[in-house]
This record gives structure tokens, sequence and C-alpha cells, in this order.
């Protein structure tokens, strides 16, 4: 395929943000093989001048307000979130690149057993395939720690949010970040070229099984960040403040529940139930404002297609639905979908058994600890979870047992995350690591030099054909 594809705000019915050119498949091997050139010097440069260019990019990141409004109106996420993201990716950066230099030191052992010294090279190239929910911060997740430790990158964005993404990329030093846009085929053909080392993937399900088909063939690792179907697991003695209730509610609702750590199911103990939902609906009265992205007091944007928009619609009808907040917009004018609650469902009901990956979000009750535990953990997702409770040990007790790569204590969502904490899935929600050092090594391959004692100069020898000691 070639040509080109249009940008389009989900906020605003046939308002065209720009446009992007489909790369051919002839594309993607020239941008493939020009960061393989540019790699064989860069990956020889000291860390320091590689980290440097992490620094000099987090710089620009600081106040952009026309790159936070291109965000907001392809993404339809609201502005404040926008600025939000994209000056957390400059927060990130710099954090990967302090921490870069200790992480990627080579290890060196001299002692009785005798010398080894471990190294952690780069792969090369690597193939990048981002979503468009979060495409700054979860495109430099990748391009961050891959460039420090001496790779370089070629990014395929999703062709629904581009533009930002693009522009920022952009500004990394000739021949180190390539960019092909694109849908599915132009990924295919980034994703089993052999020059590409290292394949590092976030998005849905189906899009990640091609991925790791195409991987797998090819015999290149990958890293594979895919959907959730968080729980949030309410304790008897939970704290159903205001606070509380607000940081809940967006954590639900934030990027009109496209975010793939949302809360996306809430269990309730059976005696609390009729509190927590009227704590719950006062909470969004408070903070759930939906709106056009641009709008200053917006809080809750569009969902990102029509299709999506139809599909959430459906499911938010399902049981005894509670509307939300306050609506500030038209909604006919763009893909919005009321924020939502959903009563009296029981576990098989789709919306509690599939990621919704939108605004409409069902609440369970639960009488034993060790049931709901089992519901939480039913399903093949475990990306992440949370427990909340007022007595921190009780909820650290009760976390150790949830099936999930990441488990929120007392929060949920972005407001529970922390730069050193690795973050990623168990189960079918993927493997492999952002964030934290793990986030780093993830692109490096650990390579040793060994010289066993045995065999050092004026060393007592061994068989040769004897196993080490
Ligand atoms: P998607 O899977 O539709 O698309 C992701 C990317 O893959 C896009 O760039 C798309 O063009 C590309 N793609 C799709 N099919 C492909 C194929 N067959 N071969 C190669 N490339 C292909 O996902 P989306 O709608 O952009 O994002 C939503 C999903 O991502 C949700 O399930 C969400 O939970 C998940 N997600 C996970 C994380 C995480 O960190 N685990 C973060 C954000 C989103």
């Amino acid at each position: 395929m070639s040509g080109s594809i249009a940008v389009e705000n989900p906020g605003r019915i046939g308002e065209v943000v720009g446009e992007v050119p489909v790369a051919t498949a002839a594309q993607v091997d020239t941008a493939v093989r020009a960061a393989g050139a540019a790699q064989r010097a860069f990956g020889g440069l000291p860390v320091a001048e590689r980290i440097a260019v992490l620094e000099r990019v987090a710089g620009s990141l600081e106040d952009d307000e026309a790159l936070a409004e291109l965000l907001a109106r392809e993404s339809g996420k609201p502005l404040g979130d926008c600025r939000g993201e994209i000056r957390f990716a400059g927060v990130y950066l710099r954090w990967a690149a302090s921490r870069a230099a200790g992480v990627l030191a080579d290890a060196h052992t001299d002692d009785a057993s005798g010398r080894l010294l471990l190294r952690r090279r780069p792969f090369g190239v690597v193939g990048a395939i981002t979503p468009w929910n979060a495409p700054i911060i979860l495109t430099l997740l990748k391009v961050g720690p891959a460039l420090a430790a001496g790779n370089t990158i070629v990014v395929k964005p999703s062709p629904l949010a581009p533009l930002a993404i693009a522009r920022i990329l952009a500004r990394f030093p000739d021949g180190l970040v390539h960019v092909v846009h694109g849908e599915a085929e132009a990924g295919a053909a980034l994703v089993s070229h052999p020059l590409v080392r290292k394949v590092a993937f976030t998005g849905g399900e189906a899009a990640g099984r091609a991925i790791g088909a195409l991987a797998g063939k090819a015999i290149t690792p990958a890293v594979l960040e895919l959907g959730g179907n968080d729980p949030a697991v309410f304790l008897a003695d939970a704290d159903l403040s205001d606070a509380a209730m607000d940081r809940l509610v967006m954590g639900s609702f934030q990027s009109a529940g496209q975010v793939c750590m949302a809360a996306k199911r809430l269990y309730v103990p059976e005696a609390r139930f009729a509190e927590f939902r009227d704590a719950y609906v006062a909470a969004a009265a408070r903070v759930v404002v939906l709106g056009d992205a641009l709008a200053p007091d917006t809080t809750v944007g569009p969902v990102i297609s029509a299709g999506a928009a139809e599909r959430l619609r459906a499911l938010a009808a399902l049981g005894e639905p509670v509307p939300l907040g306050r609506v500030a917009v038209d909604l006919a004018r763009g893909h919005y979908v009321r924020p939502t609650l959903l009563t009296g469902l029981d576990d098989a009901s789709p919306v509690v058994a599939d990621e919704q990956f939108g605004p409409v979000v069902p609440v369970l009750t639960y009488r034993e600890e060790e049931d709901v535990l089992a519901r939480a953990n039913a399903g093949e997702l475990g990306l992440g979870a949370s427990v909340w409770s007022a007595d921190e040990d009780r909820a650290f007790a009760f976390a150790r047992r949830f099936e999930a790569g990441f488990t929120f204590v007392n929060t949920h969502g972005r407001t529970g995350m922390a730069l050193r904490a690795p973050f990623g899935g168990v189960k079918r929600s993927g493997f492999g690591r952002e964030y934290g050092e793990e986030g780093i090594t993830e692109y490096t391959q650990t390579c040793a030099v060994h010289l066993p004692a045995a065999f050092r100069a004026g060393g007592a020898g061994m068989g040769a054909a004897a196993y080490p000691a």
C-alpha cells in the first residue's frame, strides 16, 4: 500500500488535523538500513555522549504549547493531559539518562574462580510499533533506553495519532531515529526485516499476536506490552473519602478510559455497596467534565473513533447504567461516550470479562476476600490491579496474591506509577518491562568474556574435558 493517511480529530467530526505518507516495504527497508549504518558508529560512542542526545530532546519538551495542542487535536485527549504527557516524557528521558551509565557499565570480577567480564551490548536496530493512546510517552519509553544502550531505532507510530510524536522524533540527531508511517503492512515489514534485532510493541492483543508471530519467525526477541483488564479491589476498611474517590474515578476515566492500566472493573464489599456507589457518583460530579479536548475545563474527551464509540455505547446500556459527571459538549459533534458506572452485572458480562477500553465501568460486590481475589485473577490478562485499604500491611499482603505485573495501593493508574518501578504484564498482557532499570536493560544483551583460573598463566590446569568446578 502507498499514499497517505488523513488524521482526524475524534472530537470534531470532519476536522482533518494533518496527513502522513504511508511507507512502502522499500521505504521501510531504506529506513532500517540507514538506522543500521548509523548504529555502527553510534553504538561505539561513550555512554555519556549517547545520553546527551536524550537530555537535549528532554529539554525541548518542557513548554511546547503547539505540540500539546496538536496531540490534543489528533488524540482527543484534554489539553492539560497532553501538556502533562509531553512534560512527563521529558522527565522520563532525563531519568533514563541519569541511570544509564550505572546500568550499562561493564561488570568485572577477578577472583579465585578466574576473570569474568560482563558487557551489556546493544542489539543493533530496534523496530518499535506504538499505539495512539499515549503516543509520546509510550514511544519515548522505547527510544530513550534503546539509544542510551547504543541501538538506533525505527518507529512506526499509530496512524490514529502520528503527528505530535513524529515532530518530537525529528528532534533527534540525523540517522539515529527513523519514522515510517502506515498500518499493519508497514508494521509487518518493519518487524520482519532481517536487520531489525529487537522488536518493541505496545498495543492490543490481536496486533500483539501478529507481531509476536512475525518476530518469532525471524528469531527476533520482542517486548510486548499488551492490554489489561485491571481490577480495583476495595477491602472492607477502605477509605472512601472524597480525595480517594476522585483518584479512583480519574483512574477509570483518564483519556476517556482508553488506558492500558485504567481501573476497568471495581469490586466492593456487599455491605458498603450503596455508600461506595454514592461516593463514586459524587466524585464523578466533581472531577468528570466531558468535552472538547481544547476546552479548558474538559477532563474527559471523546473516544478515538466512530467504531469505538458505537461499541462502548452498546456496553453502556448493560445492567443498570448510572450516567456520570457533566456533559459540556454537543455529543453528536464527535465520538463522545458519556462516562457511565454499570451496576447490576455479574462477572460473565462482556464489560467485566473483557477489556472495554473506554469510559464505561462496572462495579461488582463480594462477601469474602478469597472469593474476590479469585474473581480478580480470573481471565487471561494480568497488566495492572489495585487494592484499597486503610491498613498498608493488609493491602500489601493482599497485593502479593494478584496475578498482575503492577499493583497500585490506594490509587490506580498514572498517579500510582514510579519511574523506578518496572511496568509490564503477566499472562497474556505481554512480556518484557518498561520503566525502571529493567526498562533500560531490555535493550541490551549480556555478553560474557571469561578466563577460568585453571588456565591463567601459572594456573594449576585441569583435565581437557572436565566440567568447571
Ligand atoms: P493496536 O494494537 O490496534 O495498534 C497498535 C499499533 O500496532 C499501531 O501502530 C498499529 O498500526 C499497529 N498494528 C496493528 N496491527 C498490526 C499488525 N498486524 N502488524 C503490525 N503492526 C500492527 O492498538 P491501539 O488501538 O493503538 O491501542 C490500544 C491497545 O493497546 C489496548 O488494548 C491497550 O490496553 C493497549 N495498550 C497497552 C499498553 C501497555 O503498556 N501494556 C499501553 C497502552 C495501550
